[in-house]
């Protein structure tokens, strides 16, 4: 499950944090969860990181549009030549407050 907002005036939802609804404009936003599954958005490896994560690389960072809409960034599981842009994902763990996506079967 994925935390995000929900605008209490039209349903959308947004992610975390939001401060008022980028659809409707209200300021009515109740934490709500949803199950964490949607399509891959955009990707990119990251091959030379920053010195708190050089064990883990190589790893690729992901955009991900949630069903309801809303994107939210994680890190996608598999290796770039399975990946491509529309793909179902879904949560597969959160580790570190980072949500880590794998390829839906
Ligand atoms: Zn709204």
């Amino acid at each position: 499950m994925i935390k995000v907002l929900q605008c209490s005036s039209c349903g959308k939802i947004h992610s975390i944090p939001g401060y008022h609804c980028k659809s409707c404009k209200s300021e009515k936003l109740d934490e709500t969860e949803v199950p964490g599954k949607g399509t891959l958005y955009t990707y990119s490896t990251v091959h030379v990181p920053l010195a708190t994560h050089e064990k883990e690389a190589p790893y690729t960072v992901a955009i991900i549009e949630l069903e309801g809409g809303c994107k939210i960034t994680g890190r996608i599981l598999g290796t770039v030549d399975k990946l491509s842009v529309g793909l179902l994902v879904e949560v597969n763990e959160i580790k570190d407050e980072v949500y880590i996506f794998r390829l839906s079967d």
